[in-house]
């Protein structure tokens, strides 16, 4: 069986300052056909995955391009259209196949294409015609159209947030369309819209027990795969919220049933599922009175991985005018700040500008006389399997305060963000993250406490005052009963 893989994809925050071009998917992860490393990246899982079956002899693997930016701003229309007509190239030059996997994200949004994932399927369709099986993997925080789910057979979404089952996301998505490709499954795709944007993380209850429901509904047959599209409440989209994918195996209503049943049980989480968000002043006084360090202070706002810049200064400002000690902080995006560190040397101490650069929402820049105490080129963390850049990188003091300052944008996912910078986390007593969710699984194991803290800046972290312009649905916490409404 001729396969054909291929995975573009990028989390799209359209109120965010920063806009996104070729430079950033080739600064983050750009791999051409063959080029995949062995290890899998978030979105783009499928490869391995598909390699595996190819060296057992199972299908005839033809691979696309993979490539993956660091989630920013509206990706630049030249972009989009060099992205997505070099992978339909690719796919008109494999043909005949019998498969098609995407390893997309979902919350992609273009200049010119609000629905960029739903445009792509939507042309794979039309060259590999509908005889021809199409598997694809989302990450939950992204928008789900109609157009989707019409063009594709198998859609698989990671289950958890943070993503800790990427791998196991791919290998079901394989999985599912080879089976169906072979004739042994037939899915149908049944949707039920939540009409809800809430924070869904699955490391705790109720929703650490609503995924554990969908996999035990998945390996006692009632659906052949169960999905959560959580939404993504920084991107303008018409398909904004949460949502319920129930593939059945050839029993629509079914599926259907289920999908709704669900739903209004994940509805009824509204408002319940996030941990408590402090303000940053109780957050670091919490911290520094624990009697045992070190704790986390996730910045949940100032996350990278939602599309902003990374640059916001609010919390160390906060810790600054607090004199806290013994804590670091990761990170501040500041490639030239970077550059000045390289080029002044370890051990050097000057006056240095850095962070809240790219909005007027994150802070000011800081001016301090800083030490640097390390400089590294191409520093990395992990995340799971997966290997993150972070570029060039330097670590200051400031007033007992180390920082880690970056050249590629990143949310913190691990420690050895730090630890691989020469900073012993176990040591600190405050450890400052920026990150909503993901940090928490590598983390936690290490951590005495974690705390959340809500630090208003870039990220539009409220629906109901968020100004969408393209949703026309109603949807919770904009309407209180949007079902009732929907129904009316
Ligand atoms: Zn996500």
């Amino acid at each position: 069986m001729r396969v054909f893989c291929a995975s573009v994809a990028t989390e799209t925050n359209t109120f965010s300052p920063l806009r996104t071009d070729f430079a950033d998917f080739a600064q983050s992860f750009y791999a051409p056909p063959g080029e995949h490393p062995e290890t899998p990246t978030l979105c783009s899982a499928v490869f391995p995955a598909l390699r595996k079956r190819a060296n057992a002899g199972e299908v005839e693997l033809i691979e696309g391009t993979a490539t993956w930016a660091e989630p920013g701003g509206l990706v630049n229309a030249r972009t989009w259209d060099r992205l997505r007509e070099e992978v339909l190239d690719q796919l008109r030059a494999a043909l005949p196949v019998e498969a098609v996997v995407l390893g997309l994200h979902g919350a992609m949004i273009a200049d010119g294409c609000v629905d960029c994932e739903g445009t792509l399927l939507e042309a794979v369709r039309d060259i590999v015609g509908p005889a021809v099986t199409i598997g694809v993997t989302f990450d939950p925080h992204s928008h789900l159209s109609d157009k989707r789910v019409k063009n594709a057979d198998i859609i698989t979404v990671f289950k958890e947030f943070p993503h800790t089952d990427f791998v196991e996301t791919g290998e079901a998505c394989v999985d599912l369309t080879l089976r169906a490709a072979r004739g042994e499954i037939i899915p149908q795709i049944s949707v039920f819209d939540v009409r809800m944007m809430d924070v869904l993380p699955t490391s705790r209850h109720p929703m650490r027990g609503f995924v554990d429901k969908m996999m035990a509904l998945e390996a006692d047959g009632s659906a052949l795969s169960i999905s959560t599209i959580h939404g993504f409440m920084a991107g303008d989209s018409p398909d904004l919220g949460a949502k319920i994918i129930v593939i059945s195996n050839g029993d629509k209503p079914a599926g259907t049933q289920l999908a709704r049943e669900l739903g209004l049980e994940l509805f009824s989480f509204r408002g319940t599922t996030k941990p408590e968000f402090l303000t940053v002043e109780d957050a670091l006084t919490s911290a520094t009175s624990a009697s045992t360090g070190p704790v986390i202070i996730a910045d949940v706002w100032d996350n990278p991985g939602g599309g902003v810049a990374g640059d916001s200064t609010i919390l160390l400002q906060a810790a600054l005018d607090t004199n806290v000690a013994n804590m670091a902080l990761g990170t501040i995006w500041d490639p030239m700040a970077v550059r000045l560190c390289h080029a002044a040397g370890e051990g050097a101490e000057f006056d240095l500008r850095f962070g809240g650069k790219t909005s007027a929402h994150a802070g000011a820049p800081i001016d301090a006389t800083v030490t640097v105490l390390k400089v590294a080129t191409d520093a990395v963390q992990s995340f799971g399997d997966s290997i993150v850049p972070l570029g060039d990188c330097a670590v200051i003091d400031v007033n007992g305060i180390n920082v880690v300052l970056n050249s590629n944008r990143s949310q913190t996912f691990s420690p050895d963000l730090f630890t691989n910078l020469g900073i012993d986390i176990a040591a600190k007593q405050v450890v400052a993250v920026k990150s909503t969710n993901h940090f928490h699984g590598a983390f936690a194991p290490v951590a005495a406490d974690i705390l959340y803290a809500a630090v208003n800046g870039p990220y539009p972290n409220d629906p109901t005052t968020t100004p969408y312009t393209r949703l026309t649905r109603p949807l919770w916490p904009i309407v209180e009963a949007p079902h009732e409404e929907a129904l009316a």
